[in-house]
């Protein structure tokens, strides 16, 4: 079962994706408060140098790569330590596994799924950053926090946001949820353009800075498709009732209006400290030093609606919901393969939509049992992905990005 809080000792943190933004902030959180955290383990995939350097900094009595080409690496660098060493996808599970009271989820992608499920099943606190894990298996993942009773905290902005307006209220009462969305870096763009578009045009956030998948979803506007799909599961609404709200300057975080017609909202600076503080604390508040509003400064906030012609991605996530089963598991894994061919320089920005809406079309989908249903379709989609990208890549002008845009 959870474990309750209690301010008498300290709270033991996990963190997984500790040498990534969302990892960062975490661990910049935690600096702040010595006394209420103390570090069990710290996770990355191949920077071995880092997260010893963590490690080492944190206390933390345990670190694991994901690629075991790293472990060498990792082993030197803690060499005297007393930290342990570990490598391999399990050796990340076995991170999630130990005994702490939080597991922060910062992992990218669904890779991060099977250790989050590890830590949900010894019934731990997740800060959840890691959208992926609940776009590929949201019921079964649902299913497993209710059967543990793990508690499930939203770190990304928008859900902490709706979560925190929602406190008060009962479930029952929600009539609507309102995903506000920065717009990204091509809000203003035209299609001619994003078609050109380069990798360091795409990873250029207005307002967030932020690793370079989620940077890339942001641009696409996936990330709000995602985070559709993810508001979902996380709050058991049909996505009739999931609106999406551009909103340039990413002030207001995200909204809520109940039945009676009050609309209740969370604002901030545009800083995952923020959420990533309310996690770690919950349930009380963090005191931390990240910037406060300041909306006479700002004197105005912005709105309009999403465009579905230059972002089909939101369209591609909504009919996926709809559709249920697999086909939420094959956009994400077709994404996932989609932004890395684009991060490659192998396709076009407009491409990683048609990338995934290709998977979609022609893949069999059906119904999820099982996580490892869920690692099947997973595995087939990125196959289906990567077919769909050598077409991409045949039909794309034989002049190279760099040239087109030059
Ligand atoms: P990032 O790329 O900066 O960091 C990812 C972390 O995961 C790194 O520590 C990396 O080493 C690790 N990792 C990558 N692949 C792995 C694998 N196969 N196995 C094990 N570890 C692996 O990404 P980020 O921006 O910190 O995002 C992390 C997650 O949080 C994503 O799901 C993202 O959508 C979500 N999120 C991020 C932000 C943000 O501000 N960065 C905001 C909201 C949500
Ligand atoms: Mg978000």
């Amino acid at each position: 079962m959870r474990p309750v809080p209690s301010p008498a000792r300290p709270r033991s943190v996990t963190i997984l994706g500790a040498t990534g933004s969302i990892g960062g902030s975490t661990l910049a959180v935690l600096a702040e408060h010595p006394d209420r955290f103390r570090v069990e383990a710290v996770t990355a995939a191949t920077n071995g140098r880092k997260l010893a350097e963590i490690a080492r900094a944190t206390g933390a009595r345990f670190a694991a790569v994901s690629d075991p080409s790293a472990y060498g690496q990792l082993r030197e660098a803690l060499a005297g330590s007393g930290i342990e060493a570990a490598a391999g996808e399990g050796a990340i599970v076995e991170a999630a596994a130990r005994d702490a009271d939080f597991v922060m989820a910062g992992i990218v992608g669904a890779a991060g799924l099977a250790p989050a499920l590890a830590a949900v099943r010894r019934g731990a606190i997740l800060g959840l950053a890691n959208k992926e894990c609940l776009v590929c298996a949201g019921d079964l993942f649902m299913h497993e926090v209710a059967t543990h009773g793990a508690a499930l905290l939203p770190v990304d902005s928008e859900h902490n946001a709706i979560f925190q307006a929602m406190a008060a209220s009962r479930r029952d009462e929600v009539e609507t949820l309102i995903l506000t969305a920065s717009g990204g870096p091509f809000r203003t763009r035209t299609q001619a353009e994003m078609e050109v578009a380069t990798v360091a045009d795409a990873v250029r956030h207005p307002n967030w800075s932020m690793g370079t998948k989620i940077s890339v979803d942001s641009a696409s506007m996936m990330n709000k498709g995602l985070e559709i799909i993810e508001a979902h599961h996380l709050f058991a609404m049909p996505e009739d009732r999931i609106e999406v709200l551009v909103h340039p300057q990413s002030v207001i975080h995200s909204l809520v209006t109940f039945r009676d017609g009050s609309t209740l909202a969370q604002l901030g600076a545009p800083d995952m400290r923020i959420p990533i503080s309310y996690s770690l604390g919950w349930p009380a508040r963090l005191p931390i030093t990240a910037p406060r509003l300041d909306l006479a400064a700002r004197g105005r906030l912005d709105f309009e609606p999403p465009d579905p012609v230059r972002f089909p991605a939101l369209r591609l996530a909504r009919h996926a919901l709809r559709q249920g089963g697999a086909a939420p598991t094959l956009l994400n894994a077709a994404n996932e393969v989609a932004v890395a061919a684009f991060i490659a320089g192998r396709i076009g920005f407009l491409d990683i939509a048609r990338c995934v809406e290709l998977v979609l079309e022609r893949s069999a989908g059906g119904p999820v049992g099982s996580i490892d249903d869920v690692i099947a379709h997973d595995r087939a989609a990125r196959d289906a992905a990567t077919q769909a990208i050598v077409r991409l890549e045949a039909g794309r002008p034989s002049l190279s990005r760099h040239e087109a845009t030059a």
